[in-house]
């Protein structure tokens, strides 16, 4: 057998599991069985309570397919056609949202903030006075295509105030940032298996109000991601999917989430991996590469980076130097500048930033020869 830890994954999901995770998917599983029924249940309990969410409140609701299905599937299920979502785009993540509501043909606006600022609640506030026909409002939290750190809570207070619905793509934060979901007035939330809580990629999820959910029955514009269609039937047979279910990914995630428990919650995910960014951020500074993001806003989860003034780098050559290194690199994901991205999330620990930064020197020293 190939070494199955041939490389490190720097990207942020999929991203590098812990070998309990993996060996979790040695196991064939039937899709009826009560106790794969049982273990989706329990997962939607998990989420639920990493969410701090009651579940007369809220419910979670797992969907097939990577990320962007979890959410063209609430963006596709929940909105009537009378209904208009206002999306607070700073990045390729929310810019997504407007091309899948222009495809299922939702109605939307948009309002652009720079790529390395935050989303000011202020002035989403104004807009909205200024905007009587938005209903719902919809944001991502951690920007993976910079790393910046959206204000989710300072947003939800507006939107809040005006009894807006609220729906927030937490795709790569949720599992390492404590989100209370309830407090911060979020109605719909959406994130998936391969990223913070540290399962493989096959299916995303959805913790929504569940009143709101129930309301929209009938707003479906597809049949397979139909939100409300899913929900119901994992209600009414017990953790049953209604299509085939990822089954070995379910096993994985189910396994993550345990982990993700013993290592202490969130809030001890949270601060390795801001250890991690931390050190690598430092690291990379001294090495001459320039962070995209300022400190404030830079969360714990990516790193952009800007080449070093006046060294010429070729991405894929870099790329190919650190996996035969044992690690692999992300590329930028900037419009208007060269940069390429860090993650810092996954089984990466301190070993692994020293490591990676020694490469990265290593490497520089090599293009100078
Ligand atoms: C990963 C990610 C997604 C989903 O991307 P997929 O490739 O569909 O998994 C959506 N939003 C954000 C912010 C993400 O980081």
């Amino acid at each position: 057998m190939k070494d199955p830890n041939l490389y490190k994954l720097l990207t942020p999901g999929p991203l590098t599991t812990s070998m309990a995770v993996r060996e979790a998917m040695l196991t064939d599983r039937c899709t009826w069985d009560d106790d794969y029924k049982e273990m989706t249940q329990e997962i939607r309990r998990s989420l639920l309570k990493l969410a701090h969410a009651g579940s007369k409140e809220y419910t979670a609701v797992l969907m097939q397919g990577s990320g962007t299905f979890g959410v063209e599937s609430v963006l596709s299920s929940i909105p009537s056609d009378n209904d208009t979502v206002l999306v607070l785009v700073n990045g390729a993540y929310s810019e997504r949202m407007i091309t899948i509501m222009e495809r299922e043909g939702v109605k939307h606006e948009r309002l652009d903030f720079k790529w390395d600022e935050i989303p000011d609640a202020k002035k989403v506030g104004e807009y909205l006075d200024g905007h009587p026909e938005v209903t719902m409002v919809s944001m991502v939290h951690s920007e993976t295509t910079t790393g910046i750190l959206n204000d989710i809570e300072a947003v939800g207070k507006e939107v809040n105030r005006r009894s807006l619905k609220f729906i927030v793509d937490a795709m790569s934060s949720f599992g390492a940032v404590d989100i209370d979901v309830p407090e911060w007035g979020i109605d719909f939330l959406i994130s998936s298996a391969n990223k913070c809580v540290q399962g493989v990629p096959g299916f995303s999820f959805v913790i929504a109000r569940r009143a709101l959910l129930v309301a929209s029955k009938g707003n479906a514009r597809t049949l397979s991601l139909d939100l409300y269609d899913q929900y119901e039937t994992m209600e009414r047979d017990n953790g049953k999917w209604r299509f085939t279910s990822p089954t070995h990914v379910v096993a994985a995630f189910s396994e993550a989430l345990k982990e993700l428990k013993n290592e202490g919650g969130a809030r001890a995910r949270f601060a390795r991996y801001e250890e991690n960014e931390r050190q690598l951020r430092e690291g990379m500074k001294e090495l001459g590469f320039k962070p995209y993001i300022k400190r404030r806003h830079q969360g714990p989860i990516i790193t952009t980076f800007l080449y070093p003034e006046g060294v010429k780098i070729d991405f894929k050559n870099m790329h190919s130097y650190l996996k035969r290194h044992g690690y692999v690199i992300y590329p930028g994901k900037l419009t208007k500048a060269d940069s390429f991205r860090l993650g810092n999330i996954g089984e990466i620990y301190e070993d692994d930033i020293r490591n990676i930064l020694w490469l990265f020197e290593k490497y520089l020293k090599k293009l100078e020869e």
